[in-house]
């Protein structure tokens, strides 16, 4: 009782706590301005909007609508304006920055190289513009105080079929910039199980990859994400809810699959706004964190997409101590817990959470004693 007011972080505390993303989309994070600036310079002309706050307000509502489809039809500006090195370069340079001043220490922030070749790059000079780009942002933001790390995850579209060679792409540049793979797009009618050739060759080599499972299809995709493809972690995974029952005397029961999930420590990308957004959950008070967090669950909070769902990883925190009461105890368990399944290597997550995330909150949870 007496630490939970003691240590309610505050907003601006909430801002400063170092804080973990694994699941922030590049195409998801532009700053508004930057999207019309960029469609001026590469003459793109589809923009709903030419004034910047206009068309931030835009792309929240038009990602309010409440389906997944009608979200991902956001992307198809932000990906037009993403067709040239300048541009990505540009994109990644920002997204490093922004999430750094939002006090994100490290991140993993995904995109997919395959839809960025229309201006006529080739897949090698997308990655490399990006990479350029996140190492510009980590140096702009170490000169504005801020100190951040960024690893790139190249994600293959789940509904065309260039997996394996995106899969290969990620691999090529695995010492140089990117630190793993994924599967994104409609989950409905394209089950992971499509890419297994690209799954198969990345586990060969010993590499790291998430999968977009469990947002809104169910149960049946992550139990194909993790038993036939073996993704290390599920990007949401929030459906695991539905193999968990909960009784009117509060007792729980774990279904097989959720179970093996909780055993086997499989991190969760929760992404709470974006969520409710897409209409998977009804409010941040029903959404599954509450519960996944209670019955320790390897969970993590995340942006998701942090233009169309006007958020940061700070926002998605206040939602979290506002409706559950979270401490900043709470808030470095969830850091920790992220930090731990980072795909960097064993040796930089410890030191990460050793000499960063822990001397950062606990600096915090001492402010109380000089205010
Ligand atoms: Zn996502």
């Amino acid at each position: 009782m007496k630490s939970q007011t003691i240590h309610t972080p505050t907003a601006d505390q909430i801002r400063r706590a170092p804080k973990v993303v694994l699941h922030d989309h590049l195409d998801g994070g532009l700053r508004p301005g930057t999207v019309v600036d960029l469609a001026r310079e590469n003459g793109y002309r589809a923009l709903p909007h030419g004034d910047a706050d206009k068309l931030g307000s835009w792309f929240r509502e038009a990602a309010d609508s409440g389906s997944l489809e009608r979200y991902l039809e956001t992307f198809a500006h932000t990906v037009g304006v993403m067709q040239t090195e300048d541009a990505l370069r540009r994109v990644a340079a920002e997204c490093a920055e922004d999430l750094a001043a939002d006090g994100v220490v490290y991140a993993e922030v995904r995109y997919a190289p395959e839809q960025h070749l229309e201006g006529g790059l080739t897949l090698e000079q997308v990655v490399e513009a990006v990479n350029a780009g996140f190492r510009e942002g980590e140096r702009r933001a170490k000169e504005n105080g801020h100190r951040i790390r960024v690893g790139a995850l190249l994600t293959a579209m789940r509904h065309a079929a260039r997996s394996l060679e995106i899969a290969e792409l990620a691999n090529r540049y695995r010492d140089s910039g990117v630190v793993g793979f994924d599967i994104a797009g409609a989950e409905a009618g394209y089950p992971p199980t499509r890419h297994l050739d690209a799954f198969e060759f990345l586990k060969r080599e010993n590499n790291h990859f998430t999968i977009h499972a469990g947002e809104a299809f169910g149960l049946p995709s992550i139990w194909q994400a993790i038993q036939w493809c073996g993704a290390d972690r599920l990007g949401h995974g929030v459906r695991i809810i539905d193999d968990i029952e909960v009784a009117d005397d509060g007792t729980v029961k774990l279904g097989r699959l959720a179970a093996y999930v909780r055993d086997k420590r499989i991190p969760l990308e929760l992404c709470p706004t974006s969520n409710l957004q897409t209409g998977a959950v009804g409010s941040y008070a029903d959404h599954p964190i509450g519960l996944l967090r209670k019955l320790h669950f390897r969970v993590t909070v995340n942006t998701d997409n942090r233009l169309m769902s006007g958020t940061t990883m700070s926002r998605e925190f206040e939602h979290l101590v506002e409706t559950f009461d979270y401490t900043l105890d709470e808030m470095q368990w969830f850091t920790v817990n992220a930090m731990k399944s980072a795909f960097i290597p064993f040796d930089e997550r410890v030191a990460m959470i050793d000499d960063v995330i822990k001397p950062g909150y606990a600096s915090l949870k001492a402010e109380w004693l000089f205010r």
